[in-house]
């Protein structure tokens, strides 16, 4: 039906927990994977004298998507009664994080997974806490590995009441928290009859409660210039329209360089029948414009409304998670990128560090590897930005050290916004 939802979800947790399991076993249960290819893969497994894994579904499935046809292998679909669902995955742990800070996995909503018999670990925590800072506000608990554990109702209530209260520590409420056993289908698809004392949701109705995302077409509008390209006697400025929307004849201004125009006309992808043209473009769109005059733009500066611009600005306070080996400190040099743009930065104050796995604050001047902290940076040249509370497409940052990601956070505010050119 036309009216279907889509979500957008991720599923984390501790390494061997089961992720891969229960992603294997959702897809068989809502019919992404065919009876046949699952006889043909536990025949391989039999030949091979190896038990049957359900992650060697997506072992198999990624390895079709190697042979060509998409060129997204980190995106897994399937439905539940009323939701499209995008699940998005990546192979590696540290692929997975890198996916989640620059944006390439924008999910609405999460699972966070837990093996019974081994409970909440420093990487669930940590998992937790990223899913905080990336603004990821729907999180359901799956507690895997039931039959681990004699599907015993204390030991799941340990860990319910220990992951609860480390989520409300970040002010995120668990929608769910799930007993479950991936690997022998309990409380996946259908209520589990080994767990008769929980009455709550099973993954697929947690799958189907969670909201999509708040349209992005609510918020101011936002461009990020991808590219200027010289056609003819053209100039088309190319982007994708983040948040808000778009029309022939509105005026519109370009930050930080603070330049304005009139939208003279929209090309956009796929191209309108002939004989119609497009006049309008919402949220979600790639575009490419033609302005009324010429104005020199570049990649990296953000199109939007006169009356509601982001802020032009070269010094930002950034709540940031923390990936690489050498630690953060004062006079760490930087690449920063915030949508389209890219500039050099320096940290010019520390404020204050946070240890994920206690949820516990101090004084340093260095952030750590997998720790979290808040810094003001200073940029080479000014850039546009958003706090992400205003706009979370514009106010957020991927880090680079080394050519590598090496971290990602949220814009808290946007400090010395400069005046803007006349
Ligand atoms: P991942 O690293 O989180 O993706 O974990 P996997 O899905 O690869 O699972 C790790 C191991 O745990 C595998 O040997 C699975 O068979 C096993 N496993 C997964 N789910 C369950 C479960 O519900 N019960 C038990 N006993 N083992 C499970």
């Amino acid at each position: 039906a036309a009216d279907r939802q889509l979500v957008r979800i991720v599923i984390v947790g501790h390494v061997d927990h089961g992720k891969s399991t229960l992603i294997g076993r959702l897809l068989h249960e809502t019919g992404g994977i065919t009876s046949q290819k699952l006889e043909q893969l536990k025949e391989i497994s039999a030949r091979r004298g190896m038990p049957f894994e359900w992650s060697f579904l997506l072992d198999s499935l990624q390895a079709e998507r190697d042979q060509g046809i998409t060129i997204d292998t980190s995106q897994i679909r399937f439905q539940t009664p009323s939701r499209d669902i995008i699940l998005i995955d990546a192979p590696g742990h540290a692929e997975f994080l890198r996916n989640m800070i620059t944006g390439a996995a924008q999910a609405d909503a999460a699972f966070l997974l837990i093996d019974a018999a081994e409970g909440v670990r420093d990487q669930t925590r940590r998992h937790g806490y990223l899913l905080h800072l990336l603004g990821v506000k729907q999180v359901a608990v799956v507690v895997n590995k039931m039959d681990r554990v004699g599907f015993e109702e204390a030991t799941f209530r340990a860990i319910e009441t220990e992951i609860s209260a480390y989520l409300a520590g970040l002010g995120v409420r668990a929608s769910a928290v799930i007993p479950i056993s991936a690997r022998e289908g309990d409380g996946v698809s259908a209520h589990g009859t080994r767990t008769p004392w929980y009455d709550g949701p099973t993954v697929l109705e947690a799958l189907d409660r969670f909201e999509p995302a708040r349209a992005a077409g609510d918020l101011a509008l936002r461009m990020p210039v991808q590219a200027v390209y010289k056609f003819d006697d053209r100039r088309i400025v190319a982007g994708r329209i983040e948040t808000g929307s778009l029309k022939v004849g509105d005026e519109v201004v370009f930050q930080p360089s603070g330049k304005s125009a009139v939208v003279k006309t929209i090309e956009s992808w796929p191209v309108p029948p002939a004989g119609q043209e497009l006049t309008a473009l919402d949220a979600g769109a790639a575009a490419g414009l033609t302005l009324d005059r010429e104005i020199f733009v570049e990649r990296g500066e953000i199109l939007s409304t006169p009356a509601a611009r982001p802020h032009a600005t070269r010094r930002l306070r950034v709540r940031l998670f923390w990936l690489a080996e050498e630690a953060l400190e004062v006079g760490t040099s930087l690449i920063v990128r915030l949508a389209t743009s890219e500039s050099r930065a320096t940290v010019a104050v520390v404020h204050e560090v946070v240890d994920p796995g206690h949820l516990s604050t101090f004084e340093s001047r260095r952030i750590g590897r997998n720790q979290v902290g808040e810094v003001e940076l200073l940029l080479s040249r000014p850039i546009a930005a958003d706090p992400h509370g205003l706009n979370p497409r514009t106010g957020r940052v991927a880090l680079e050290l080394g050519g590598r990601i090496a971290g990602g956070g949220l814009v808290i505010s946007v400090l010395d916004a400069e005046a803007v050119p006349a």
